[in-house]
């Protein structure tokens, strides 16, 4: 790794985010607050990141020019989501620390790459096979009782690029639907929810993790995060918490990643997936930690010592897509505003479209379910009916 990250970069620096989306927005609002300046990769001025950003770079990922003019910008680099090319990753890294490095970006990349590191080093996941022609796809099916999940390599999130299949299939027919791609098939696991955990590791080797959060999806989007969770006893909790810890000293990870896991219905933890930067499900740290997941990538990614990760109330947040919107009023945002234990963040998108991130909604109460109870409210009161 290049030496260089271990120099302190103090509030002035200008940190390069490669993404323009709403975990950078978030990142660039942290980092702001402590006197950082942004500069931005992949998005202009209108772009949910780019608005709060000194400098946007609104150019292609492999036009090597601009990656060099962003480098000779910028102190230090990171980025917000995993589906950046790994080659601009790379020259980048050639230039000017990049963080996380590129050995963790990699593997998540590569959803057979990383069931395999992971396998490699002890940690359970989903068993899962390689399908390249549909001899591989009836043999594993066959393996898995007749079901499975079968899913692009790379490039899948949300759900997009997963087929689940139980029952009679023509295997040829199923694999024409995804020519030229690398697949994997992976067992449906049986489980009794989905969890996660936000890790960061330090300069110096200081790592922290929060809380684990309990996450549920609606049609494959995550719609409800809660932290603490009682439903994770406290064996499970430390496990998790474990298992996040061996990832980040395995890669050496500097900055901020999430690993996400199923509990299954005979209480094991087994990985899904890791994403090396904040998470949708780490968003509640903002209001409800001392230090949130992007004050802590921040401050991995200069440096500087990490923040606490103690939380002072339970969190519950909830994402607002664009059809939790449809009929939010001046009136209606009134209401919510007034609900003082509710927290309204919104990414500037331009556009409301149906199944879009547009915000999230984080509610605080003494109590886990009194806390997601507030925030069903807020989201109701904005006028969605699904609540
Ligand atoms: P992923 O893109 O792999 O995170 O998958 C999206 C969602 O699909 C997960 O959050 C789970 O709810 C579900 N899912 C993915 N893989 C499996 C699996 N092997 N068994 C059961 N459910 C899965």
């Amino acid at each position: 790794m290049n030496q260089q990250v271990f120099r302190t970069l103090a509030p002035g620096a200008t940190l390069g985010m490669l993404g323009a989306g709403q975990l950078g927005r978030m990142f660039a609002l942290a980092a702001r607050a402590a006197g950082y300046r942004i500069a931005v990769y992949g998005g202009g001025p209108e772009s949910p990141c780019g608005q709060v950003s000194d400098l946007c770079f609104d150019r292609s990922f492999d036009d090597q020019q601009s990656l060099r003019e962003f480098a000779a910008a910028v102190d230090v680099v990171s980025y917000e989501y995993e589906n950046i090319p790994l080659s601009a990753v790379e020259y980048l890294e050639s230039l000017v620390p990049v963080l996380p490095d590129s050995r963790l970006l990699k593997i998540s990349q590569h959803r057979l790459l990383e069931k395999r590191s992971l396998q490699q080093i002890g940690i359970p996941t989903a068993a899962f096979t390689e399908i390249r022609n549909a001899d591989d796809l009836r043999r594993g099916l066959q393996e898995f009782g007749g079901q499975g999940i079968l899913k692009t390599a790379t490039l899948g999130y949300d759900g997009k690029g997963q087929l689940r299949i139980g029952g009679e299939i023509d295997a040829e027919q199923v694999l024409e639907g995804f020519a030229g791609v690398e697949l994997i098939l992976e067992e449906i696991v049986p489980f009794q929810l989905e969890l996660s955990v936000l890790a960061a590791g330090f300069a110096g080797g200081q790592t922290r993790h929060f809380t684990p959060a309990v996450n549920h999806h609606v049609n494959h989007i995550l719609d409800c995060s809660r932290t603490p969770d009682e439903r994770l006893s406290p064996s499970i909790v430390a496990e998790a918490g474990a298992i996040a810890t061996q990832i980040l000293e395995h890669f050496g990870v500097i900055g901020v990643f999430c690993v996400e896991f199923f509990l299954t219905d005979s209480g094991r933890l087994l990985v899904n997936e890791i994403a090396p930067r904040p998470h949708n499900s780490g968003h509640l740290t903002i209001e409800a930690c001392a230090a949130s997941q992007f004050e802590q990538q921040y401050r991995a990614i200069c440096g500087l010592p990490a923040g606490a990760v103690t939380a002072a109330r339970p969190a519950v947040m909830l994402n607002l897509l664009g059809d939790h919107l449809v009929h939010a009023t001046p009136d209606r945002w009134r209401e919510v505003f007034a609900m003082t234990d509710v927290h309204v963040h919104l990414y500037g998108k331009l556009e409301l479209r149906a199944g879009r991130k547009m915000g999230h909604l984080t509610a605080l109460a003494d109590d886990v379910d009194a806390a997601e109870r507030i925030a069903r409210a807020a989201r109701k009161a904005l006028g969605w009916a699904g609540e």
